[in-house]
């Protein structure tokens, strides 16, 4: 009998009204949904919506014969589902074009109770490994989704990290290159933020930073704008089509979105909330510039935005890297 719990949606496709509904009413019986079509084209109208397990099709019918219908349903739907014909013709030939056309079994009419029922227990097995495997595969995708973003993730702020950014900067550096356009980047760190921590304590330090990268993010919404964390209280901006000019508006934009934050810091030694230093680099390049070289470029422009007192930010525009 049929293994219990596991109905199947079967599509039954058969011209002689009488014959399907007979097959119908006895697949019913045995728990199944069913879905009985008079011909090939109400089976393909029919079946995306009803989204069938298993088909039964018969051979002889007017218009589009079984073997036309089995040749679409594997033309058109893609996903495999098993097949079964249902004839009065015994002849080996007639089997071999069945299975030819896409089918997977055959059997003959009058179909035999017993037969009919062991076809189905077999092809439930395969409807529920089907299953089974189709779950699987949509909970391996999200699974590989969530990891290509973890791996490209810092965990504390949410914003790229560092590697993805280093691959980032050589495919900006490459991009721009070939085409001979101006891009920047930004390399930013906290102003005093040991005392922050020292006074505040590391969790509330945490939220700052975290507060800082959600400024960021806002920011820097557009398409090949590309917003990092360098390490510790550092964050690194891509900037894609950023001339000097246009830089500039970026880094004074950043200062500024800060200074409305007001972010309190009642410890640093230059104003009363949180402030960040910043280097700033817009150069074409030549395409195959080093990422280090670059790194090391705005890390200099930052280092003198240090000394010239933090809470601002030092540019440099360049045409051409010195080759390493
Ligand atoms: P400067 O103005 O010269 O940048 O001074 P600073 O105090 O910011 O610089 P320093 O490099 O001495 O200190 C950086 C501090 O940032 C020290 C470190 O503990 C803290 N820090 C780095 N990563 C994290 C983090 O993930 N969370 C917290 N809370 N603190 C961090
Ligand atoms: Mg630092
Ligand atoms: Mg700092």
């Amino acid at each position: 009998m049929i293994e219990k719990g596991s109905s199947m949606r079967i599509l039954l496709v058969d011209d002689v009204q009488l014959d399907r509904m007979q097959l119908a009413i006895r697949l019913k019986q045995l728990g199944h949904i069913v879905e009985a079509v008079g011909s090939g084209k109400q089976a393909l109208n029919v079946y995306c919506d009803f989204d069938p397990e298993l088909v039964l099709l018969d051979i002889s019918m007017p218009d589009m014969d079984g073997f036309e219908v089995a040749s679409e349903v594997r033309r058109q739907f893609p996903e495999w589902v098993p097949i079964i014909f249902l004839s009065g013709h015994e002849e080996p030939e007639m089997i071999a074009k069945a299975i030819d056309a896409g089918g997977d079994d055959y059997l003959i009419k009058p179909v035999n109770k017993v037969v009919l029922n062991s076809k189905l227990i077999a092809m439930q097995r395969i409807a529920h490994m089907r299953r089974e495997l189709k779950q699987s595969t949509a909970k391996l995708e999200e699974l590989n989704i969530l990891l290509q973003q973890q791996a490209n993730e810092d965990g504390l702020t949410k914003l790229y990290n560092r590697r993805y950014m280093d691959t980032k900067l050589e495919e900006s550096i490459a991009w721009h290159g070939r085409r001979k356009v101006c891009m920047s980047v930004i390399l930013l760190d906290v102003d005093f933020f040991k005392p922050y921590n020292d006074n505040y304590g590391h969790i509330q330090g945490d939220r700052c930073l975290q507060s800082l990268a959600t400024i960021l993010k806002r920011l820097f919404v557009r398409a090949g704008e590309y917003v990092g964390r360098y390490g510790g209280e550092e964050f690194i901006l891509i900037l894609s089509d950023t001339d000097g000019e246009n830089a500039h508006v970026q880094a004074s934009r950043i200062k500024e979105a800060l200074h409305e934050m007001n972010y309190a810091h009642a410890h640093s030694r230059v104003s009363d909330r949180v402030t960040v230093s910043q280097g700033v680099l817009s150069f074409v390049p030549r395409g195959d510039e080093p990422i280090a070289s670059i790194y090391e470029q705005v890390d200099q422009s930052l280092y003198q935005a240090k000394q010239s007192g933090r809470n601002t930010f030092i540019h440099h525009s360049i045409v051409k890297l010195a080759r390493e």
